[in-house]
């Protein structure tokens, strides 16, 4: 059975990432959360005091501090995923908290941050039987991946989710910060110059705003067996 690359893109909070795994592991593909990558430069830009108190960037320090920054993936059995690493440590918690969200859209803003990770992203898609999500896959990092998603919601259905999530890990922030951070955070990623968040000219839409999650898996699972055995 030959392995493919399935590419998944769409709004923040759409639920990319939870149909992306479970779909990995049904497969026994790899799965790549392209997200936690963006927002481990973020914490080190905010850990390196690139981001000043107003939000401001020092986008110059960012690229001069590029070579310092090493990203790898490394399974938790418990998790049953790979984590993210900064420089060799674990820092999947660190890089979900509500700090981090409001930033992370100005940092994968910067084209030489973008480039160093696209090119990390598509050297760990070489061998393909891998699922990777995020917003520029089906464009930018992975153009000839066999089967393209797009994922979207309404902004409500969205911002419960992410609230909810959030509540879950004990994390101090409303519904309506919640609602605002997406927002700004779609804005910034669609409009931006580079490789902004689009829908592959080709890929499937999924709007799952009245779908439960094992809909949505099924009717994935379906359109890849359909494009595995076509
Ligand atoms: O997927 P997640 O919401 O964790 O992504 C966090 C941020 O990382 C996005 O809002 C976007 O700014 C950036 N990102 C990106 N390109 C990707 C994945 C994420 O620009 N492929």
């Amino acid at each position: 059975m030959k392995r493919i690359r399935i590419a998944i893109d769409g709004l923040s909070a759409s639920g990319k990432s939870t149909l992306a795994q479970g779909l990995a592991k049904s497969l026994n593909y790899l799965y790549i959360d392209s997200g936690a990558m963006y927002r481990a430069v973020t914490l080190f830009a905010l850990r390196e005091k690139l981001i000043g108190h107003a939000g401001e960037l020092d986008e110059e320090g960012l690229i001069q501090s590029l070579n310092r920054i090493f990203l790898t993936f490394r399974f938790n059995p418990a998790s049953g995923r790979g984590e993210i690493c900064l420089n060799g440590r674990n820092v999947e918690k660190e890089i979900r908290t509500h700090e981090v969200s409001r930033h992370v859209s100005l940092v994968s803003k910067v084209s030489p941050v973008r480039d160093k990770l696209v090119r990390a992203q598509q050297r760990m898609a070489d061998g393909g039987g891998i699922v990777m999500d995020g917003r520029d896959i089906g464009t930018v990092v992975l153009p000839d991946s066999e089967i393209k998603f797009f994922m979207t919601a309404s902004i409500d259905a969205r911002s419960e989710r992410r609230y909810k999530e959030l509540q879950k890990r004990g994390r101090d922030v409303s519904l309506e910060q919640v609602k605002e951070n997406l927002i700004e955070r779609d804005r910034i990623d669609s409009t931006r110059d580079h490789s902004p968040l689009q829908q592959a000219e080709n890929a499937v839409v999924i709007d799952n705003s009245d779908l439960s999650i094992d809909q949505q898996f099924e009717h994935m699972l379906t359109l890849i067996n359909e494009t595995l055995n076509g």
